[in-house]
């Protein structure tokens, strides 16, 4: 018999699992809420990225449930072969009202809206600009397009222009591109600062608001509307996966860009279009935004004081500026094992280490939603207490 050739993964995921490095999945046994069952026991959930409680809301359900009846379960076809429901459009047009763009594209995930934009934008001729802390999906999109990447400590404005000012007269596009909130810090980005960067030395500015989207700006318009830099921004990202409540990726800005996407961006032509039960429901949610900004209030008064609660009791939440809150332990295996231990207590939130974050900086990161109670947010706070003393982590 031969040996097996995948032998050195097994060897991989055992290493892992001795370390106390291994994620384990959490099977989540109903609806993600505030308060969730997750591998037989209701814990109050820290770790999922449903804002503002619509993954549940019953104009959302209705919705999909509605354009499945009347459009099937799925589409059927990638959006440029015969899979471009009228529900498609629709949701595009939206989005780039709500946005206050000319034009929106959604593509199947914010994973591949980045991807699919960055690596279709720019040739092995051009330039990227991107800071340290960009999620993955960024990166992966810079390294598809195979231009030439010039990364920034996080948010350092002065090593971001010595790296555009080193790039001037050099042949090539620039795109400058950051988050708009860093999912593992919480902190905002400096838009302002970038944006006159990107003006200065001629870049084409992007920003992802896939953290910002229904959490900032005039009812969760985004990080462009939070600091008022309409017009200045050249492609925004934005996913439908997170406050949004469903799932999906979306780019927002001009027609030009909007068309060049539809022609070019692999996952676009490549891979089959949202089911009619999504597009309807993420049409909902729009709704929902302009019809009950009070969830975004909620989200806000949440996120202050259960950051302020971590705080008082003497946690490190870092630079975090927003409802996402890390509560950094220092070492990876530590992290993991908090993690759990919260979990046994009734606290679900996520255990974070190398490489994801820096190997000194391991942390359980936790973010709030508009629909967690006081007494939720208190009994969580209790429970954090409580086990961190324990450990020591205290
Ligand atoms: C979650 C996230 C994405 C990916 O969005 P999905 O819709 O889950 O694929 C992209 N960028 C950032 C900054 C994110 O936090």
């Amino acid at each position: 018999m031969r040996a097996n050739p995948l032998d050195y993964l097994g060897s991989q995921v055992a290493e892992w699992k001795q370390a106390g490095t291994y994620n384990n999945l959490r099977i989540l046994q109903g609806p993600s809420a505030a308060e969730s069952r997750y591998d037989g026991h209701e814990v109050i959930n820290l770790a999922s990225n449903n804002y503002l409680g619509l993954t549940t809301h019953p104009k959302l359900i209705e919705a999909a449930l509605e354009a499945t009846r009347k459009y099937g379960a799925g589409s059927g076809a990638v959006r440029t072969i015969c899979g471009t429901m009228d529900l498609h459009m629709q949701l595009e047009e939206r989005i780039a009202k709500f946005k206050n763009v000319e034009a929106c594209v959604v593509f199947q995930s914010g994973f591949t809206a980045n991807a699919g934009t960055v690596s279709s934008v720019l040739t092995p001729e051009d330039h990227v600009i991107s800071d340290a802390l960009n999620h993955a999906s960024i990166i992966d999109g810079c390294r598809l397009s195979r231009a030439k990447i010039h990364v920034f400590p996080h948010s350092d404005m002065k090593v971001a222009e010595e790296k555009l000012a080193a790039l001037e007269g050099v042949p090539g596009r620039k795109l400058l591109i950051t988050d708009g909130v860093f999912s593992m810090d919480g902190d905002i980005g400096n838009l302002p600062a970038l944006v006159e960067l990107a003006e200065k030395y001629g870049a084409i500015m992007m920003v992802d608001d896939a953290h910002s989207s229904g959490v900032l700006g005039r009812n969760g318009r985004g990080t462009i509307d939070h600091f008022d830099l309409h017009g200045r921004v050249d492609i925004q990202v934005g996913t439908l996966s997170k406050s949004i409540g469903v799932l999906g990726g979306y780019v927002c800005g001009s027609k030009d860009l909007i068309e060049y996407l539809y022609q070019r961006a692999r996952p676009f032509l490549f891979s089959t279009s949202h089911p009619p039960s999504v597009a309807a429901s993420c049409l909902a949610a729009f709704d929902i935004l302009e019809e009950e900004p009070e969830r975004i209030e909620q989200l806000w008064v949440n996120a202050r004081y259960f950051k302020a609660g971590l705080v008082d009791a003497g946690f490190d939440t870092g630079i975090s500026e927003t409802p996402i809150n890390p509560v950094i332990v220092g070492d990876t295996a530590l992290a993991h094992r908090f993690s759990r231990e919260l979990f046994e207590a009734g606290v679900l939130a996520t255990g974070i280490g190398f490489p994801t974050v820096a190997k000194d900086k391991a942390r359980v990161r936790t973010i709030v939603s508009s629909t967690h109670t006081r007494a939720q947010l208190d009994r969580a706070l209790d429970v954090f207490r409580t086990v961190a003393k324990r450990m020591s982590i205290l």
